[in-house]
């Protein structure tokens, strides 16, 4: 017996293997299609004679993802971003989403006010609706919202798509988001990855919340190659400290995206205001991430990033 195992050992990505392996055999009612279950940034299912829809949904927790400084508006505005991230990174428009909130019976009605405002004022940015959530009792303030977004004409883009030979990319500069509090006010990259699916065939695409190295790992887990960086080319933000944080920071928000060569040399420098960099391509079959340095030599890239439960990353 295990008795004394935690989800600190078992970590995010054992948990969610293990949730997988008892929920993926349930199939939808209503005669829907499960197109892509758990593992990606978004579900996307699909109805009996109707078009895909893309399902997801995000959580952020006091003292995990904001305290009781920050803003409220701040926290509103991100509950409804982080859900906007993950529909933008399947190459979806966000549509319509609901929010469930757990407030401590101590918390002053002006932050709700403030928390509603932030909610609003985003989804108002990304043309979408909220309508519905749930309201509880909990010992720290949490938000979850549930997002439904649609697909654009090219998706739904997966993570698990990357070839061999294909080049990727990243939009905006990556690292210190904490920091600048970015990781609260950012634009929801959906408008920029509708622009690049009209012009480019984007094998495979996902948003960047655990940081660039982690999330380089996600995609070539997901696509069984071997992804190599080169850590000149990365962009680091003004508020990181370094490439290093560029890599390991995280709550960027960014999209990483890879296609094939020829396209590659179509992507655009900038997509609107957004600057998109190309960082590296898929240079072997088989997982792994690797980092090459300005001097030529190459390393694997360890995925140091965000630990929810504070376990050792792959
Ligand atoms: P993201 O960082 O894009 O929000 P996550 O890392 O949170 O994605 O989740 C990865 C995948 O695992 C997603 O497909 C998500 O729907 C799924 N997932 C996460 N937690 C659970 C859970 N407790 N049960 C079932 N699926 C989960
Ligand atoms: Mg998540």
């Amino acid at each position: 017996m295990m008795a004394g195992r935690t989800v600190r050992t078992l970590g995010e990505f054992g948990l969610i293997e293990q949730a997988r392996r008892r929920l993926t055999r349930l199939s939808p009612g209503g005669g829907w299609r499960v197109r892509l279950g758990i593992g990606d940034d978004a579900a996307v299912l699909q109805g009996r004679r109707g078009e895909p829809v893309l399902l997801a949904c995000d959580m952020v927790v006091e003292g995990v993802h904001f305290t009781a400084r920050t803003p409220a508006r701040a926290v509103g505005w991100k509950a409804v971003a982080v859900n906007a991230s993950d529909i933008a990174a399947m190459g979806g428009v966000p549509v319509a989403a609901v929010v469930s909130l757990g407030l401590p019976p101590t918390t002053p009605v002006q932050w709700v006010r403030g928390f509603t405002d932030g909610l609003a004022r985003c989804a108002r940015s990304c043309h979408m609706a909220l309508v519905g959530g749930d309201t509880v009792r909990a010992p720290q303030r949490v938000a979850d919202v549930a997002i439904l977004g649609a697909v654009g004409p090219r998706g739904p883009i997966a993570r698990r798509g990357a070839r061999l030979g294909d080049r990727l990319f990243v939009t905006g500069r990556l690292g210190g988001s904490m920091r600048s509090g970015r990781h609260a006010a950012f634009t929801p990259r959906w408008r920029e990855a509708q622009r690049l699916l009209r012009r480019l065939r984007v094998h495979a695409m996902m948003d960047l919340s655990d940081g660039l190295a982690q999330d380089l790992w996600n995609m070539s887990r997901a696509s069984r190659v071997t992804l190599r960086v080169r850590a000149a080319l990365v962009p680091v933000a003004p508020e990181a400290l370094g490439v290093s944080g560029a890599l390991h920071d995280g709550e960027d928000y960014e999209l990483l995206f890879a296609l094939g060569p020829a396209d590659a040399r179509r992507v655009p420098r900038r997509l609107g205001e957004c600057p998109v960099t190309e960082i590296g391509a898929a240079v072997r079959r088989g997982v792994g991430v690797e980092l090459e340095y300005p001097d030529g030599s190459v390393s694997p890239l360890s995925a140091r990033g965000f630990a929810h439960f504070g376990e050792a990353l792959a």
